[in-house]
Protein backbone atom coordinates (compact mmCIF):
# COMPACT_ATOMS: atom_id res chain seq x y z
CA UNK A 1 0.00 0.00 0.00
CA UNK A 2 1.32 2.76 -0.64
CA UNK A 3 2.15 6.31 1.84
CA UNK A 4 1.99 9.03 -0.91
CA UNK A 5 -0.59 11.42 -1.74
CA UNK A 6 -0.19 11.09 -5.61
CA UNK A 7 -1.45 12.76 -8.10
CA UNK A 8 -4.07 10.37 -9.07
CA UNK A 9 -5.09 7.85 -6.63
CA UNK A 10 -7.58 5.85 -8.07
CA UNK A 11 -5.51 3.82 -10.79
CA UNK A 12 -2.36 2.01 -9.01
CA UNK A 13 0.84 3.68 -11.29
CA UNK A 14 3.77 1.74 -12.23
CA UNK A 15 6.89 1.64 -10.49
CA UNK A 16 9.39 3.19 -13.17
CA UNK A 17 13.08 1.97 -11.85
CA UNK A 18 14.91 2.38 -15.03
CA UNK A 19 15.83 4.59 -18.48
CA UNK A 20 16.83 3.93 -21.62
CA UNK A 21 17.32 7.17 -24.31
CA UNK A 22 13.56 7.53 -24.95
CA UNK A 23 12.30 4.96 -23.02
CA UNK A 24 10.90 4.47 -19.34
CA UNK A 25 11.05 1.21 -17.86
CA UNK A 26 9.17 -0.09 -15.15
CA UNK A 27 9.59 -2.78 -11.76
CA UNK A 28 8.01 -5.62 -13.89
CA UNK A 29 10.26 -4.74 -16.92
CA UNK A 30 7.45 -3.28 -19.50
CA UNK A 31 8.87 -0.15 -21.47
CA UNK A 32 7.18 2.82 -22.07
CA UNK A 33 8.20 5.22 -25.10
CA UNK A 34 8.23 8.72 -23.69
CA UNK A 35 6.32 10.29 -26.50
CA UNK A 36 5.68 13.60 -24.08
CA UNK A 37 8.95 13.91 -21.94
CA UNK A 38 6.48 13.19 -19.16
CA UNK A 39 4.95 16.44 -19.18
CA UNK A 40 7.37 18.36 -22.14
CA UNK A 41 10.22 17.97 -19.18
CA UNK A 42 12.81 15.15 -20.66
CA UNK A 43 14.10 16.77 -23.87
CA UNK A 44 17.42 14.15 -23.47
CA UNK A 45 15.75 11.14 -22.76
CA UNK A 46 16.35 9.06 -19.21
CA UNK A 47 20.34 7.97 -19.38
CA UNK A 48 22.06 10.59 -21.21
CA UNK A 49 25.84 9.68 -19.64
CA UNK A 50 27.21 13.60 -20.05
CA UNK A 51 24.19 15.02 -17.64
CA UNK A 52 24.51 11.82 -14.97
CA UNK A 53 28.54 12.63 -15.16
CA UNK A 54 28.24 16.07 -14.85
CA UNK A 55 25.86 15.88 -11.85
CA UNK A 56 27.96 12.97 -9.95
CA UNK A 57 30.71 15.50 -10.92
CA UNK A 58 29.39 18.32 -8.75
CA UNK A 59 27.80 16.19 -6.28
CA UNK A 60 31.62 14.80 -5.71
CA UNK A 61 32.78 18.49 -5.29
CA UNK A 62 30.30 20.14 -3.79
CA UNK A 63 26.42 19.30 -4.29
CA UNK A 64 24.93 22.48 -2.17
CA UNK A 65 26.10 25.93 -0.90
CA UNK A 66 23.69 28.54 0.31
CA UNK A 67 23.93 31.29 -2.07
CA UNK A 68 23.62 33.82 1.13
CA UNK A 69 27.37 32.90 1.48
CA UNK A 70 28.77 31.81 -1.35
CA UNK A 71 27.96 31.70 -5.61
CA UNK A 72 29.01 28.54 -7.17
CA UNK A 73 30.92 28.01 -10.99
CA UNK A 74 28.14 25.12 -12.44
CA UNK A 75 25.47 28.24 -12.00
CA UNK A 76 28.16 31.04 -13.22
CA UNK A 77 28.69 29.11 -16.16
CA UNK A 78 25.25 28.23 -16.76
CA UNK A 79 23.87 31.76 -16.46
CA UNK A 80 26.47 32.93 -18.71
CA UNK A 81 25.78 29.87 -21.32
CA UNK A 82 22.30 31.07 -21.01
CA UNK A 83 22.44 34.68 -21.66
CA UNK A 84 24.57 34.52 -24.32
CA UNK A 85 21.89 32.62 -26.11
CA UNK A 86 18.56 34.29 -24.77
CA UNK A 87 16.98 37.41 -26.51
CA UNK A 88 18.85 40.44 -27.34
CA UNK A 89 18.24 43.02 -23.82
CA UNK A 90 18.34 39.49 -21.63
CA UNK A 91 21.14 40.08 -19.37
CA UNK A 92 20.42 38.14 -16.49
CA UNK A 93 18.67 34.92 -14.57
CA UNK A 94 17.49 33.87 -10.83
CA UNK A 95 18.18 30.18 -10.43
CA UNK A 96 15.24 28.28 -9.00
CA UNK A 97 13.93 24.84 -9.12
CA UNK A 98 11.05 24.81 -11.05
CA UNK A 99 8.68 26.78 -13.27
CA UNK A 100 5.93 27.40 -10.48
CA UNK A 101 8.90 28.92 -8.51
CA UNK A 102 10.49 31.07 -11.77
CA UNK A 103 6.72 32.66 -12.84
CA UNK A 104 6.51 33.58 -8.95
CA UNK A 105 9.90 35.05 -9.44
CA UNK A 106 9.11 37.14 -12.32
CA UNK A 107 5.72 38.61 -10.71
CA UNK A 108 7.84 39.82 -7.93
CA UNK A 109 10.84 41.19 -10.41
CA UNK A 110 7.94 43.15 -12.25
CA UNK A 111 6.60 44.52 -9.02
CA UNK A 112 9.69 45.35 -7.38
CA UNK A 113 10.74 47.39 -10.46
CA UNK A 114 8.38 49.26 -10.01
CA UNK A 115 8.11 50.37 -6.76
CA UNK A 116 12.04 51.17 -7.21
CA UNK A 117 11.18 53.55 -10.16
CA UNK A 118 8.95 55.16 -7.54
CA UNK A 119 5.88 54.01 -9.55
CA UNK A 120 4.08 51.85 -6.60
CA UNK A 121 0.58 51.92 -8.47
CA UNK A 122 1.56 50.11 -11.01
CA UNK A 123 0.47 46.46 -9.22
CA UNK A 124 -2.07 44.57 -11.49
CA UNK A 125 -1.47 41.75 -13.66
CA UNK A 126 -3.12 41.39 -16.83
CA UNK A 127 -3.54 37.34 -18.42
CA UNK A 128 -4.93 35.02 -20.36
CA UNK A 129 -7.77 32.48 -20.09
CA UNK A 130 -7.27 29.38 -20.18
CA UNK A 131 -3.44 29.79 -19.78
CA UNK A 132 -1.09 27.53 -17.26
CA UNK A 133 1.40 29.13 -14.81
CA UNK A 134 2.14 26.94 -12.33
CA UNK A 135 0.08 25.89 -9.07
CA UNK A 136 2.04 28.35 -6.21
CA UNK A 137 -0.87 30.28 -4.90
CA UNK A 138 0.28 32.86 -7.56
CA UNK A 139 1.02 31.14 -10.18
CA UNK A 140 -2.28 29.45 -10.03
CA UNK A 141 -4.09 33.26 -9.88
CA UNK A 142 -2.43 34.76 -13.03
CA UNK A 143 -3.27 31.15 -14.58
CA UNK A 144 -6.65 31.08 -16.38
CA UNK A 145 -7.49 27.09 -16.16
CA UNK A 146 -10.74 27.43 -14.77
CA UNK A 147 -10.66 24.07 -13.56
CA UNK A 148 -7.59 24.05 -11.25
CA UNK A 149 -8.59 27.51 -9.89
CA UNK A 150 -11.96 26.64 -8.13
CA UNK A 151 -11.03 25.31 -5.48
CA UNK A 152 -8.80 27.68 -4.40
CA UNK A 153 -10.42 30.73 -5.60
CA UNK A 154 -10.63 32.90 -2.43
CA UNK A 155 -6.85 32.47 -1.68
CA UNK A 156 -6.40 34.28 -5.17
CA UNK A 157 -5.52 37.54 -5.86
CA UNK A 158 -7.30 39.35 -8.45
CA UNK A 159 -6.16 39.14 -11.71
CA UNK A 160 -7.85 39.70 -15.22
CA UNK A 161 -7.46 37.33 -18.04
CA UNK A 162 -8.37 38.04 -21.80
CA UNK A 163 -9.12 35.92 -24.22
CA UNK A 164 -6.19 33.28 -25.37
CA UNK A 165 -4.94 33.72 -29.22
CA UNK A 166 -6.41 30.72 -30.12
CA UNK A 167 -6.99 30.71 -34.34
CA UNK A 168 -8.75 27.27 -34.19
CA UNK A 169 -11.97 28.19 -31.85
CA UNK A 170 -11.72 32.23 -32.01
CA UNK A 171 -10.16 33.27 -35.77
CA UNK A 172 -13.17 34.80 -37.90
CA UNK A 173 -13.92 32.24 -41.33
CA UNK A 174 -13.29 36.03 -43.09
CA UNK A 175 -10.37 36.62 -41.14
CA UNK A 176 -6.71 36.67 -42.30
CA UNK A 177 -4.50 35.16 -39.50
CA UNK A 178 -2.63 38.28 -39.45
CA UNK A 179 -5.82 40.30 -38.61
CA UNK A 180 -6.58 37.82 -36.36
CA UNK A 181 -3.39 37.74 -34.85
CA UNK A 182 -4.36 41.77 -34.48
CA UNK A 183 -7.61 41.43 -33.08
CA UNK A 184 -6.69 39.74 -30.15
CA UNK A 185 -3.87 41.43 -29.25
CA UNK A 186 -6.47 44.52 -28.75
CA UNK A 187 -7.77 42.76 -26.14
CA UNK A 188 -4.84 43.83 -23.81
CA UNK A 189 -5.12 47.46 -24.46
CA UNK A 190 -8.78 47.25 -23.96
CA UNK A 191 -8.66 45.70 -20.92
CA UNK A 192 -4.87 48.15 -20.22
CA UNK A 193 -7.24 51.27 -21.06
CA UNK A 194 -10.23 49.54 -18.56
CA UNK A 195 -8.15 49.27 -15.45
CA UNK A 196 -5.96 52.75 -15.72
CA UNK A 197 -2.76 52.33 -17.56
CA UNK A 198 -0.83 53.60 -14.42
CA UNK A 199 -1.94 50.20 -12.58
CA UNK A 200 -1.13 47.51 -14.72
CA UNK A 201 2.71 45.96 -14.46
CA UNK A 202 2.74 43.72 -16.38
CA UNK A 203 1.00 41.21 -19.20
CA UNK A 204 1.87 37.20 -18.76
CA UNK A 205 1.51 34.68 -21.41
CA UNK A 206 2.64 31.44 -22.63
CA UNK A 207 4.78 31.69 -25.68
CA UNK A 208 2.97 28.97 -27.01
CA UNK A 209 0.08 27.52 -24.78
CA UNK A 210 0.65 24.06 -23.46
CA UNK A 211 -0.91 22.16 -21.06
CA UNK A 212 -4.07 23.68 -20.98
CA UNK A 213 -4.92 24.47 -24.55
CA UNK A 214 -2.39 21.69 -26.39
CA UNK A 215 0.45 23.24 -28.13
CA UNK A 216 -1.27 26.62 -29.49
CA UNK A 217 0.98 29.03 -31.08
CA UNK A 218 0.07 32.50 -31.65
CA UNK A 219 -1.05 33.67 -34.74
CA UNK A 220 1.60 35.86 -36.72
CA UNK A 221 2.24 39.34 -35.24
CA UNK A 222 0.11 38.73 -32.74
CA UNK A 223 3.35 39.16 -30.16
CA UNK A 224 4.83 42.03 -32.05
CA UNK A 225 1.31 43.76 -31.45
CA UNK A 226 1.36 42.76 -27.55
CA UNK A 227 5.11 43.80 -27.99
CA UNK A 228 4.02 47.31 -28.60
CA UNK A 229 0.76 47.54 -26.71
CA UNK A 230 2.71 46.86 -23.63
CA UNK A 231 5.39 49.49 -24.58
CA UNK A 232 3.17 51.98 -25.24
CA UNK A 233 1.57 51.80 -21.65
CA UNK A 234 5.23 50.97 -19.66
CA UNK A 235 3.72 48.02 -19.03
CA UNK A 236 6.46 44.68 -18.65
CA UNK A 237 6.07 41.96 -21.04
CA UNK A 238 6.53 38.01 -19.24
CA UNK A 239 6.77 35.24 -21.22
CA UNK A 240 6.42 31.59 -19.51
CA UNK A 241 8.31 29.22 -21.24
CA UNK A 242 8.55 26.67 -18.85
CA UNK A 243 6.98 24.10 -21.43
CA UNK A 244 7.52 25.57 -24.40
CA UNK A 245 11.35 27.16 -24.08
CA UNK A 246 14.77 25.57 -24.11
CA UNK A 247 14.51 24.41 -27.58
CA UNK A 248 10.92 22.23 -27.28
CA UNK A 249 9.55 24.31 -30.22
CA UNK A 250 13.03 23.83 -32.72
CA UNK A 251 14.36 27.44 -30.73
CA UNK A 252 16.32 27.46 -27.91
CA UNK A 253 13.29 30.43 -26.82
CA UNK A 254 10.19 29.96 -28.64
CA UNK A 255 9.59 33.91 -28.59
CA UNK A 256 12.08 33.96 -31.14
CA UNK A 257 10.06 32.57 -33.81
CA UNK A 258 7.30 35.38 -32.65
CA UNK A 259 9.92 37.88 -33.54
CA UNK A 260 9.73 39.89 -30.06
CA UNK A 261 11.78 40.14 -27.32
CA UNK A 262 10.27 40.59 -23.46
CA UNK A 263 11.26 41.73 -19.95
CA UNK A 264 11.19 38.63 -18.39
CA UNK A 265 11.21 34.85 -19.82
CA UNK A 266 10.97 32.03 -17.32
CA UNK A 267 11.89 28.39 -17.86
CA UNK A 268 12.15 24.99 -16.51
CA UNK A 269 11.27 22.12 -17.71
CA UNK A 270 13.87 21.06 -20.88
CA UNK A 271 16.13 23.37 -19.00
CA UNK A 272 17.20 20.88 -16.31
CA UNK A 273 15.62 17.81 -19.11
CA UNK A 274 14.44 15.88 -15.68
CA UNK A 275 17.70 15.42 -14.70
CA UNK A 276 17.41 17.18 -11.36
CA UNK A 277 14.86 19.97 -10.39
CA UNK A 278 15.24 23.71 -11.86
CA UNK A 279 14.10 26.32 -13.05
CA UNK A 280 14.96 30.30 -14.62
CA UNK A 281 13.93 33.33 -14.87
CA UNK A 282 15.73 35.26 -17.41
CA UNK A 283 15.47 39.49 -17.13
CA UNK A 284 16.06 42.44 -19.30
CA UNK A 285 19.06 44.37 -17.74
CA UNK A 286 16.98 47.50 -17.29
CA UNK A 287 14.95 45.02 -14.61
CA UNK A 288 18.54 43.93 -13.13
CA UNK A 289 19.67 47.44 -12.77
CA UNK A 290 17.03 48.96 -11.22
CA UNK A 291 16.78 46.02 -8.63
CA UNK A 292 20.18 45.03 -8.24
CA UNK A 293 21.53 48.62 -8.01
CA UNK A 294 19.43 49.36 -5.29
CA UNK A 295 20.47 49.43 -1.34
CA UNK A 296 17.94 46.42 -0.54
CA UNK A 297 18.48 44.07 -3.89
CA UNK A 298 16.21 41.89 -4.39
CA UNK A 299 13.46 41.25 -1.88
CA UNK A 300 12.88 37.59 -2.95
CA UNK A 301 14.60 34.20 -2.20
CA UNK A 302 14.32 30.63 -2.16
CA UNK A 303 16.77 28.11 -0.27
CA UNK A 304 17.55 26.09 -3.22
CA UNK A 305 18.11 28.87 -5.35
CA UNK A 306 21.10 28.06 -8.31
CA UNK A 307 21.94 24.97 -6.48
CA UNK A 308 25.10 23.64 -7.55
CA UNK A 309 24.10 19.87 -8.77
CA UNK A 310 20.93 21.21 -10.10
CA UNK A 311 22.84 23.86 -12.13
CA UNK A 312 25.52 21.71 -13.41
CA UNK A 313 23.20 19.25 -14.89
CA UNK A 314 21.63 21.83 -16.53
CA UNK A 315 24.50 23.38 -18.38
CA UNK A 316 25.24 19.25 -19.05
CA UNK A 317 22.26 19.25 -20.58
CA UNK A 318 22.41 22.53 -22.98
CA UNK A 319 25.59 21.68 -23.67
CA UNK A 320 24.68 18.46 -25.07
CA UNK A 321 21.68 19.54 -27.27
CA UNK A 322 24.25 22.07 -29.00
CA UNK A 323 27.08 19.71 -29.06
CA UNK A 324 24.33 17.10 -30.89
CA UNK A 325 22.80 19.22 -33.12
CA UNK A 326 19.41 18.72 -31.14
CA UNK A 327 17.31 21.56 -32.33
CA UNK A 328 17.98 20.85 -35.69
CA UNK A 329 16.51 17.22 -34.73
CA UNK A 330 13.61 18.94 -32.69
CA UNK A 331 12.71 21.02 -36.07
CA UNK A 332 12.92 17.83 -38.45
CA UNK A 333 11.27 15.16 -36.48
CA UNK A 334 8.85 17.39 -35.49
CA UNK A 335 7.49 17.87 -39.06
CA UNK A 336 7.69 14.35 -39.32
CA UNK A 337 5.60 13.35 -36.25
CA UNK A 338 2.76 16.33 -37.40
CA UNK A 339 2.96 15.09 -41.11
CA UNK A 340 2.21 11.54 -39.77
CA UNK A 341 -0.18 12.78 -37.37
CA UNK A 342 -2.00 14.40 -39.88
CA UNK A 343 -1.79 11.80 -42.22
CA UNK A 344 -3.18 8.95 -39.87
CA UNK A 345 -5.84 11.52 -38.20
CA UNK A 346 -6.48 14.60 -39.54
CA UNK A 347 -10.09 13.24 -41.03
CA UNK A 348 -10.87 11.15 -37.71
CA UNK A 349 -14.38 12.00 -36.81
CA UNK A 350 -13.19 13.24 -33.23
CA UNK A 351 -9.66 15.39 -34.07
CA UNK A 352 -10.50 18.68 -34.36
CA UNK A 353 -6.99 20.08 -34.81
CA UNK A 354 -3.69 18.74 -35.09
CA UNK A 355 -0.80 21.86 -34.47
CA UNK A 356 2.11 22.82 -32.82
CA UNK A 357 6.35 23.92 -33.24
CA UNK A 358 8.86 21.33 -32.79
CA UNK A 359 8.39 18.50 -30.73
CA UNK A 360 5.42 20.03 -29.37
CA UNK A 361 2.28 19.20 -30.79
CA UNK A 362 -1.03 18.75 -29.42
CA UNK A 363 -4.11 17.23 -30.92
CA UNK A 364 -7.49 18.64 -29.99
CA UNK A 365 -10.35 15.72 -29.63
CA UNK A 366 -14.04 16.74 -30.04
CA UNK A 367 -17.33 15.41 -30.32
CA UNK A 368 -18.11 16.80 -33.78
CA UNK A 369 -15.46 18.16 -36.18
CA UNK A 370 -17.55 19.88 -38.00
CA UNK A 371 -19.34 22.16 -35.05
CA UNK A 372 -15.89 22.06 -33.07
CA UNK A 373 -18.13 20.79 -29.50
CA UNK A 374 -15.87 19.84 -27.22
CA UNK A 375 -16.79 16.36 -25.73
CA UNK A 376 -18.83 17.17 -21.93
CA UNK A 377 -16.52 16.39 -18.93
CA UNK A 378 -17.72 12.94 -18.55
CA UNK A 379 -17.12 12.09 -22.10
CA UNK A 380 -13.58 13.45 -22.87
CA UNK A 381 -11.33 11.39 -24.21
CA UNK A 382 -7.75 12.42 -23.14
CA UNK A 383 -7.60 10.43 -19.80
CA UNK A 384 -8.66 7.30 -22.24
CA UNK A 385 -6.29 7.94 -24.39
CA UNK A 386 -3.49 8.41 -22.08
CA UNK A 387 -4.85 5.11 -20.38
CA UNK A 388 -4.73 2.88 -23.52
CA UNK A 389 -1.77 4.23 -24.16
CA UNK A 390 0.12 3.55 -21.59
CA UNK A 391 -1.78 -0.27 -21.85
CA UNK A 392 0.57 -0.34 -25.17
CA UNK A 393 4.05 0.90 -24.47
CA UNK A 394 3.57 4.66 -25.15
CA UNK A 395 3.04 7.37 -22.84
CA UNK A 396 1.27 10.91 -24.56
CA UNK A 397 0.00 14.00 -22.29
CA UNK A 398 -3.51 14.41 -21.30
CA UNK A 399 -4.07 18.44 -21.57
CA UNK A 400 -6.54 20.65 -21.35
CA UNK A 401 -10.26 19.87 -20.29
CA UNK A 402 -10.23 23.44 -18.74
CA UNK A 403 -13.90 23.28 -17.30
CA UNK A 404 -14.88 26.35 -19.02
CA UNK A 405 -16.92 24.28 -22.21
CA UNK A 406 -14.67 26.49 -24.68
CA UNK A 407 -12.18 24.12 -25.99
CA UNK A 408 -11.42 20.64 -26.31
CA UNK A 409 -9.66 17.93 -24.36
CA UNK A 410 -6.26 17.64 -25.66
CA UNK A 411 -3.36 14.92 -26.12
CA UNK A 412 0.22 16.89 -25.62
CA UNK A 413 3.16 15.12 -27.77
CA UNK A 414 6.47 15.77 -26.64
CA UNK A 415 8.92 13.05 -27.40
CA UNK A 416 12.63 13.87 -26.69
CA UNK A 417 14.98 15.96 -28.86
CA UNK A 418 17.10 12.70 -29.15
CA UNK A 419 14.06 10.55 -30.76
CA UNK A 420 14.94 9.10 -34.69
CA UNK A 421 12.86 8.14 -37.07
CA UNK A 422 12.74 4.12 -35.64
CA UNK A 423 10.99 4.81 -32.63
N1 LIG B 1 4.17 27.33 -16.58
C1 LIG B 1 3.85 26.48 -17.56
C2 LIG B 1 3.59 27.01 -18.94
C3 LIG B 1 3.76 25.11 -17.31
O1 LIG B 1 3.40 24.27 -18.29
C4 LIG B 1 4.02 24.64 -16.00
C5 LIG B 1 3.92 23.20 -15.69
O2 LIG B 1 3.33 22.43 -16.40
C6 LIG B 1 4.36 25.57 -15.01
C7 LIG B 1 4.44 26.90 -15.33
C8 LIG B 1 4.64 25.12 -13.61
O3 LIG B 1 5.87 24.46 -13.53
P1 LIG B 1 6.22 23.51 -12.30
O4 LIG B 1 5.26 22.37 -12.34
O5 LIG B 1 7.65 23.12 -12.55
O6 LIG B 1 6.09 24.31 -11.06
Amino acid sequence: MTRILHRQTRIPLPVAVAGEGPYVIDSVGRRYLDASGGAAVSCLGHSHRSVIEAIKAQLDALPYAHTSFFTNEPAEALAEHLTQRAPAGISHVYFVSGGSEANETAFKLARQYFWNRGERERSRIIARRQSYHGNTLGALAVGGNAGRRAVYEPLLIEVSHIEPCYAYRHRRDDESEGAYGERAAAALEAEILRLGPGTVMAFVAETVVGATLGAVPAAPGYFRRIREICDRYGILLILDEVMSGMGRTGTLFACEQDGVTPDIVTCAKGLGAGYQPIGACLMSSTIYDTIALSPEGFQHGFTYIGHASACAGALAVQRAIEAEGLLDNCRKQGIRLAEALGQRFAQHAHVGDIRGRGLFIGVELVADRETKQPFAAQDRLNARVKAKAMEAGLMCYPAGGTADGVSGDHILLAPPFIIAASH
